[in-house]
């Protein structure tokens, strides 16, 4: 069968059906070799050189995530800070670009930081406003327009079409991190974006066992040559091993993502009115601001990812907040999210000053357990807190 006649569950079980010519392998080898052969007459008809630009251990996985996502090539990366900053590095010092003032809080830190002392003018705007976008936009002067959705740590949602119509009347490129939605659930290419960003560390991972990024063009335009370029010059290239992991970890992504997905649907209606909880945020709930949004580009659920406003009392949100942390025995207490096992955190300690995230919301990432067991844990976690 023509992989393109395929669904994306049969392409990423089978890892494209790729089996190793030579041996007969259905696993692929890991390729290690830092450098390539060099033809006798001084030719690299191979096209490879040298493992910083390119590397067969990536083959694989960036020709399956560029057809799950509808892309012309992918790009892998060693993590999702150095897929996002070469979108950015790939930019002129001057370009004027819009980002979101929620968004995934390390690459806001790099943008306010670094980005700007590089040159590029980085705009903060409110990604899910279209009125505020198009206000926002310079023509001819803004060169890119970030978005996220659902966006850290408030899950809040950008209709990527409407935005991308607006940035590409200005003439600027779309990239959207996609982490949390993954392939499975939106394809952003497909509603106009011109690249798609994701923390591989996450869903397409899946195992918290791994950091590693990649991007996907919908078209292999100079710009993406540019980025390319910025990969093998920087350095910002994934090892051999980590390749074959995400590869590997790949195979299961779509039962992953839809048994979080139905998960957190369940947790967050659970939870919605709960006598501890302020309020839940998820954009899969029907009085969710972006619900209507979300519903029209996610496609079979509406993520992993949701957050809890823990009430207080007299002691307030924020002590309740971490004191449910604390007494959670399932859930796991850490940072990150997109693995198989549950993990919970008060969000503002993370982030720290400027955070747009309430001092009394936990950001909790539902993983594959079962969902009565996760809700169960929660419910004596909050007893406990506010005991
Ligand atoms: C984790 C994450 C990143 C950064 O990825 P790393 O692999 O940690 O560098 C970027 N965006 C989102 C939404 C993330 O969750």
């Amino acid at each position: 069968m023509d992989p393109k006649d395929l669904q994306p569950e049969s392409l990423a079980a089978q890892s494209l059906g790729w089996v190793d010519p030579v041996t007969k392998a259905i696993s692929p080898p890991i390729h290690a070799s830092t450098t390539f052969i060099r033809d006798a007459d001084n030719q690299y008809r191979s096209g490879r050189g040298y493992a910083r630009a390119d590397n067969p251990a990536f083959d694989q996985a960036e020709a399956l995530i560029a057809q799950l996502e509808h892309g012309a090539q992918g790009a892998l990366f060693a993590s999702g800070m150095a897929a996002a900053t070469a979108v950015f590095q790939s930019l002129a010092p001057g370009d004027h670009v819009l980002a979101p003032k929620v968004m995934y809080w390390s690459l806001r830190n790099w943008l306010m930081n670094f980005a700007t002392a590089w040159g590029l003018k980085v705009e903060l705007v409110d990604m899910t406003d279209p009125a505020a976008v198009h206000t926002a936009l310079r023509p001819g002067q803004t060169r890119l327009v970030w978005i996220e959705t659902p966006a850290n740590p408030l899950w809040t949602i950008t209709d990527i079409a409407a935005t991308a119509a607006l940035a590409h009347g200005a003439g600027a490129r779309v990239a959207v991190d996609s982490t949390v939605a993954t392939p499975v659930l939106t394809r952003p290419l497909e509603l106009g974006a011109d690249i798609v960003m994701h923390a591989a560390t996450k869903y397409l991972n899946g195992h918290s066992d791994l950091i590693a990024g990649v991007l996907v063009t919908r078209t292999d335009d100079d710009f993406w040559k540019r980025i390319k370029t910025v990969r093998a010059q920087l350095g910002g290239t994934l090892g051999s091993f980590e390749s074959w992991l995400l590869l590997r970890g790949m195979r299961t992504l779509y039962l992953r993502v839809r048994a979080a997905s139905a998960s957190a649907q369940r947790i967050a209606e659970h939870f919605a009115g709960h006598r501890h909880v302020e309020a839940v945020l998820y954009p899969g709930l029907r009085e969710a601001p972006g619900y209507a949004v979300a519903a029209r580009q996610m496609q079979g659920g509406f993520g992993g990812m949701l957050s809890l406003r823990v009430k207080g009392g007299a002691s307030g949100g924020e002590t309740a907040a971490i004191a449910t942390a604390a007494h959670v025995q399932l859930w796991k207490r850490a940072t990150s999210l997109g693995g198989t096992e549950s993990l919970i955190e008060h969000r503002a300690s993370v982030e720290g000053a400027g955070t747009p995230a309430p001092p009394d919301l936990l950001r909790l990432s539902v993983g594959i357990e079962h969902v009565d067991d996760l809700i169960a844990d929660l419910e004596q976690a909050l007893a406990r807190a506010h005991g």
